[in-house]
């Protein structure tokens, strides 16, 4: 068998990073022209035009969170962001299905692709190249060059890296039954910036359902039971359901239902990053990437849809709920269409740390706009057990001196 690449080979064209090339394993059987790189740091103005250079030294200008403007990090000087006007609101959903987007709706873009955990993001060249930030095992990554919708709206961080270490540093130190090694790794360990490919979508669902309508009613019954050896026979009222049938039709609106387009990230800790405040998102400009990597999406366009859906029905079943009214309603059918549906790509910032304990690898994030921390943590089994051991001996020693006192 014969497998076909598609991918486009990519010498190295982002500013600031050597590409070295190296063998890939297998990449003889698979006939990718891809090749496996590992990623080399090199100072920004000794190889390749700079993305946005410092008008005072060269230096690559990065961007400032908090702020709307890029910073140098050698000298401090600033420069605003312009301000642009939004070119792109909300795209159609079924012309996008069928392909029929605008050729300026997708970018060819240089990604690198993780050996290990298959995370694919862009290269940054003052961050830390030389890791992989989702699964934290040293860059030997495939550079490739992927058309993809481009985004359209990005909230830009908000809290800058100190903050981040900041909440790190105190969330282990918050940890009970810690391995002391997770304390050393978090002072040690890096923190990228990345920005969290997402979809967002708004739709107009008329629902159509058949269902039941419960209503509860009391009713008086009478029991015997024996009371002195004798039958005596009693009322008592229990409360009984009447079902009725039920049809009709509901309308749900529905504004930003968000759903993530990465993989690269546990379901559980992606699903607990939100509240995001997306009436702040701004046009997506390039600056406000400068300094920070963006995570390309996994989760195509049909797929993100099929998840909105089943968020949306959650809602729309509620609505049913509602309009079949009644103490208890059952749904026999339900069916959706779904009208005026538009997307929107957007990119959302955290700040993420990987640390590997053991063989496995533990993921610290921070939501870079609110600061609410999501972290995976190891348990050292240790310290449990000897906490374990002390809980014993001090309940012995309680039980003994009671024992003594009551003698
Ligand atoms: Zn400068
Ligand atoms: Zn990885």
């Amino acid at each position: 068998m014969r497998a076909v690449c598609a991918h486009r080979h990519q010498r190295s064209t982002v500013p600031g990073v050597g590409v070295r090339a190296v063998t890939p394993e297998g990449a003889g059987r698979a006939r990718c022209k891809l090749r496996a790189i590992s990623v080399t740091q090199t100072h920004p103005s000794s190889s390749g035009p700079v993305q946005f250079p410092c008008g005072q030294c060269g230096s690559r200008l990065v961007y400032a969170p908090g702020t709307s403007s890029l910073r140098c990090p050698s000298c401090g000087s600033e420069r605003a962001i312009p301000e642009t006007p939004a070119t792109i609101e909300e795209l159609d959903l079924e012309t996008a299905l069928a392909g029929r987007l605008d050729a300026n709706a997708t970018a060819e873009t240089l990604v690198v692709k993780c050996a290990s955990c298959g995370a694919e993001s862009t290269l940054v060249s003052n961050a830390e190249a030389g890791r992989c930030p989702f699964c934290a095992t040293p860059f030997v990554a495939m550079a490739l060059s992927k058309r993809a919708l481009k985004p359209h709206w990005l909230l830009p961080f908000k809290l800058g890296l100190e903050e981040a270490r900041r909440r790190f540093r105190d969330w282990v130190a918050g940890l009970w039954f810690a391995p002391n090694r997770l304390r050393q790794d978090a002072r040690a360990g890096a923190i990228d910036g990345v920005y969290i490919p997402h979809w967002t979508f708004d739709s107009e669902a008329t629902s159509h359902y058949t269902g039941q309508r419960g209503d509860d009613y009391t009713e008086t019954e009478t029991y015997t039971e024996m009371e002195n050896g004798q039958s005596v026979t009693r009322t008592r009222s229990v409360t009984r359901t009447r079902w009725s049938p039920a049809s009709g039709t509901v309308f749900n609106r529905f504004d930003d239902v968000l759903v993530v387009a990465s993989r690269s990230l546990p379901a559980a800790q992606a699903d607990a990053l939100p509240p995001w405040d997306l009436p702040r998102l701004v046009p997506y400009r390039d600056e406000f990437l400068s300094g920070f990597r963006a995570e390309g999406y996994q989760v195509g366009l049909p797929e993100g849809f099929a998840k909105a859906k089943t968020i949306m029905e959650a809602d729309i079943r509620q609505a049913v709920c509602g309009d079949i009214g009644g103490d208890h309603q059952k749904i026999e059918s339900l069916q959706t269409r779904h009208d005026k549906t538009t997307f929107k790509h957007i990119l959302l910032p955290i700040w993420i740390s990987s640390y590997r304990h053991g063989d496995r690898t533990y993921r610290f994030l921070v939501n870079a706009r609110t600061g609410e921390v999501q972290g995976e943590r190891p348990w050292s089994w240790i310290k449990i057990a000897l906490a374990a051991v002390a809980a014993v001996i001090v309940i012995v020693v309680v039980v003994s001196v009671l024992q003594a006192v009551n003698r």
